[in-house]
């Protein structure tokens, strides 16, 4: 946990939030400006401030994040017409919230290339 973070605050249950799956590794939970009709974050409970500060050691934390994610857009209805996944990283990627996340997108045809 780090004390500054808002995600970790977040996974403490200091700030609420509507959640949407949670177990000892993992934590779901709607995004709270929703980009697209479903909107949903799902991050590691372990403290990671982005992509670039996970290792080897988490190897199994990242699969179960993308695995458990594949789950969620399934109990959500989103696997028939498709979303999609997207990790912001950095000043250039866009991430404003410096704990590892990855958005689940769906309910409407997305556009491409981003923005
Ligand atoms: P990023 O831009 O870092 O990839 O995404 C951060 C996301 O966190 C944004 O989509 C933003 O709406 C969401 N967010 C920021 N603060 C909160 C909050 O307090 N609660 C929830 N549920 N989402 C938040
Ligand atoms: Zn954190």
């Amino acid at each position: 946990m780090a004390s500054d973070c808002l995600f970790c605050k977040i996974i403490a249950g200091d700030i609420p939030s509507n959640e949407v799956y949670s177990d000892d590794d993992v934590y779901a939970f709607y995004d709270i400006n929703p980009a697209t009709p479903t909107h949903v974050l799902i991050i590691p409970k372990k403290h990671l401030t982005d992509i670039n500060e996970a290792n080897l050691e988490d190897t199994a934390l990242l699969g179960k994040l993308l695995l458990k994610a594949n789950e969620i857009a399934a109990s959500l209805g989103l696997t028939q017409d498709g979303f999609r996944y997207v990790i912001n990283t950095g000043k250039n990627g866009g991430q404003t919230v410096f704990h590892l996340h990855l958005h689940i997108l769906g309910g409407r045809a997305l556009g491409w290339p981003p923005g």
